[in-house]
């Protein structure tokens, strides 16, 4: 579903993703643990093209990401981002955010897409708060429109980076409780998360990356109760 192949990023002098290779399979959940500046959010970008690799190859279902221009939307479309800052459009009602982009990039018809996004704000249990402003919600709650808005694209991948990083200690679980839920119903999903517990929980695999490089991969049983490298174990001293 999403293949990297020697993906390298560099700022300047400053290697962000050193020789990644990386395969999600259809309906697997990878989470992306690893130190600050160790190129997570970078390898999220780039999956999407938000960030265009210095060398290197990404594929979504088989084919390259292009650069630019309809084909790139078309694929960017494919594959749902949610930040840690929710970037909802703050002007528009929680509805309009759901319907714009499958309106315009998708060509759905006014009705269908309103039908769609209300199926999914009660998805996610924000269905009473469709006509309010992104402001009149909670941080939680603003996050879930957010992944509502992300699945109203009908997304063949979820990317999430550090969704629940912004939002005050009891709202995590609300959010972390929605993508366990997308998990289960059989979302290939992309998360880049601190929490350890969600990770160990819904995590097919645990890639744990450093300084640009992904260190080691694995189950998550293995990975949390025996990891193979120093680095890892050392992270997972800080952070457990
Ligand atoms: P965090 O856990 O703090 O979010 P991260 O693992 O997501 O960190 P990245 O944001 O991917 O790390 O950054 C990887 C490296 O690339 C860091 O050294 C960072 O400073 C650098 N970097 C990222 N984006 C840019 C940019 N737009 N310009 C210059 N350097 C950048
Ligand atoms: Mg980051």
């Amino acid at each position: 579903m999403i293949e990297v192949r020697g993906l390298n990023k560099r700022f300047g002098d400053t290697y962000a993703l050193r020789d990644v290779d990386l395969d999600v399979a259809k309906g697997e959940v990878v989470v992306v643990i690893g130190p600050s500046g160790s190129g997570k959010s970078t390898l999220c970008r780039c999956l999407n093209r938000l960030e265009s690799p210095t060398s290197g190859q990404v594929r979504i279902d088989g084919r390259p990401l292009p650069a630019e221009g309809r084909e790139l939307a078309r694929l960017r479309a494919d594959v749902g981002m949610v930040f840690q800052s929710f970037n909802l459009f703050q002007h528009k009602t929680v509805l309009d955010n759901l319907t714009l982009a499958p309106m315009k990039v998708r060509g759905v018809g006014r009705a269908e897409a309103e039908r769609t996004a209300r199926e999914l704000l009660d998805r996610v249990g924000i269905g009473g708060h469709a006509a309010k402003l992104p402001a009149q919600l909670s941080g939680g709650q603003q996050q879930r429109a957010a992944i509502a808005r992300a699945l109203a694209m009908r997304p063949k991948a979820m990317l999430f980076d550090e969704p629940t990083s912004a939002l005050d200690p009891e709202m995590v679980g609300e959010v972390l409780d929605v993508m366990t839920a997308l998990a289960r119903d059989g979302m290939t999903m992309v998360v880049v998360t601190h929490e350890m517990g969600f990770a160990r929980k819904v995590a097919d695999r645990v890639v744990f990356m450093a300084d640009g490089e992904i260190v080691e991969t694995g189950a998550p049983e293995a990975f949390f109760d025996s990891p193979a490298t120093d680095r890892a174990r050392d992270f997972l001293a800080k952070v457990l």
